[in-house]
């Protein structure tokens, strides 16, 4: 799975509506302190399904939104995209090539998640990243912070990492899933 492009309205610092293509390859996003780098990779992992306003820096989910300036009013709803790029591998015949996910929230209604268009769950959103290995809590995305998280994780939590980096956390949800049923 590639990411192509990543668009953000009313994301945290992102008040206007702002696109970003990703090209293949390592990517470096640069810039002064507090101009929103790690906003943008939170972008990522919040449209992945991020269910922990925590991980986002936040006290709740709503805090995503653009909160207000001195000069700029707050806004009521954020939303991201992110197209995506599977390979015949890990994409089902009907929406094999692109595809992109978006996630909104709305103060005071949730979080509203859509696959090209459709509404779907968040489920359906994590398993789809599940399965290609990555997602909102991949070790594919570094945080400020992560690489010491990973250093001193217990076992345990550890061998979630390998097992989630390794593309299975997507069985295990299913497992349960059906165990459930
Ligand atoms: P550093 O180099 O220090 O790591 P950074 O480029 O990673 O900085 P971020 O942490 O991504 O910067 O951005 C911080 C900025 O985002 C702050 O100015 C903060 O006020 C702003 N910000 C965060 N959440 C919101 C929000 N909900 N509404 C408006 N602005 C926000
Ligand atoms: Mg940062």
């Amino acid at each position: 799975m590639r990411f192509r492009r990543l668009k953000l309205s009313g994301f945290k610092s992102f008040v206007e509506p702002a696109e970003l293509r990703i090209e293949p390859g390592l990517t470096g996003v640069v810039g002064p302190n507090g101009c929103g780098k790690s906003n943008l990779l939170e972008a990522i992992r919040w449209v992945m399904g991020e269910g922990s306003p925590k991980s986002l820096r936040g006290g709740g989910m709503e805090d995503v939104i653009f909160a207000g300036t001195a000069t700029r009013p707050a806004r009521d709803f954020a939303e991201v995209s992110l197209l995506i790029e599977r390979s015949a591998a890990e994409a089902d015949n009907d929406s094999l090539g692109e595809s992109e996910v978006t996630r909104r929230i709305e103060r005071g209604a949730g979080s509203a998640y859509r696959i090209d268009g459709r509404d779907v769950r968040q489920k359906d959103v994590a398993l789809l990243f599940a399965d290609a290995a990555t997602g909102a809590h991949s070790p594919a995305l570094v945080s400020q912070g992560r690489i010491g998280a990973v250093i001193s994780a217990k076992p345990v939590e550890r061998r979630m990492m390998l097992e989630e980096a390794a593309g299975i956390s997507g069985l295990h949800a299913r497992r349960k899933d059906a165990e459930q049923k």
